[in-house]
């Protein structure tokens, strides 16, 4: 028997915060809902007309335990790290960067006369897998595929799969789903889900509901996460709808978590602490050439 569609739980509408040297974002979810969203951490939602609102950036500064996504809508982002990766993230690219054991990286909002806006979301990683090397994935806007339908409905895949196709970021331990999904006005679109995994969306623009027992208004900047059941059903209002879809298998692993780095219990933390004090933090730097 089909399993009926998956109810919104919770709604979170955002959270004015300052974050970095002084970024104005708006923050979904973070370490007080531990562990609604297990294997998810964090959503910021950054952007804004004005660029005092982000040009103080997110510099130089550690990530441990955990993987950081930044998909760029519109705008640029100037970006490096000690792996010796540096660039610009720009509108509609992806950077999924697997912090593992250590890095230190900046990520800085460039001024932008089209307005500057895009996500972070950070994913844990199991316990087995945090201090392992780090990697990074850049994934510029022509690499993410998209699937169009004759109802007018479009997906981006960054991750996992929709329909045959599948996203480019792959091989990440809680096998994430991350679509960016557009539907046109008073259409209908139904996503699989997989059974016990964390389902949430995040509302970009426009509005429409979901089906279940809470069908009232979501509308662009609500985050609302998906109890259990079968597939997700939207439906969008009359200016559309468009949202990130995110999915993730839960570790149900004890989380500890002071800032950027996110770790199982507190002597890790103390550890990295420690590290950190002691220049001792990154594991794994680019290879240096000896001349
Ligand atoms: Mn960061």
């Amino acid at each position: 028997m089909p399993e009926p569609p998956r109810s919104i739980m919770h709604r979170f509408p955002g959270v004015p915060t300052l974050e970095g040297a002084g970024v104005r974002l708006r923050r979904s979810f973070s370490n007080p809902e531990v562990p609604l969203f297990d294997p998810f951490l964090l959503l910021d939602r950054f952007g804004s007309s004005n660029p005092e609102d982000y040009l103080a950036g997110f510099p130089w500064h550690p990530h441990r335990g955990i993987e950081t996504v930044t998909y760029v809508l519109d705008g640029r982002v100037e970006h490096g790290d000690t792996l010796g990766n540096s660039g610009i993230i720009g509108s509609g690219d992806v950077q999924w960067m697997n912090s593992g054991s250590g890095i230190i990286h900046q990520e800085m909002p460039q001024r932008s006369d089209g307005g500057m806006s895009g996500f972070q979301l950070w994913v844990n990683l199991p316990a087995r897998e945090k201090m392992s090397v780090p990697a990074y994935h850049g994934l510029t806007s022509n690499e993410i595929p998209e699937v169009t339908s004759d109802a007018g409905d479009r997906v981006k895949v960054v991750a996992g799969s929709f329909g045959r196709v599948e996203g480019p970021v792959r091989g990440i331990p809680v096998d994430p789903t991350y679509l960016d999904v557009r539907v046109p006005p008073h259409g209908t679109f139904e996503l699989p889900t997989v059974p016990g995994y964390t389902v949430f969306a995040h509302a970009i623009d426009g509005s429409g509901s979901f089906a279940g027992t809470d069908r009232r208004p979501v509308v662009g900047g609500e985050t609302v996460l998906f109890g259990p059941g079968g597939p997700v059903r939207a439906e969008a209002g009359e200016s559309g709808l468009r949202f990130l879809f995110v999915e993730g298998r839960p570790l149900r692993e004890p989380v500890a978590w002071y800032g950027p780095i996110v770790m199982n219990d507190r002597s890790e933390l103390l550890t990295a602490a420690r590290e950190l004090r002691n220049g001792e933090f990154i594991k794994h730097r680019r290879p240096v050439v000896e001349e």
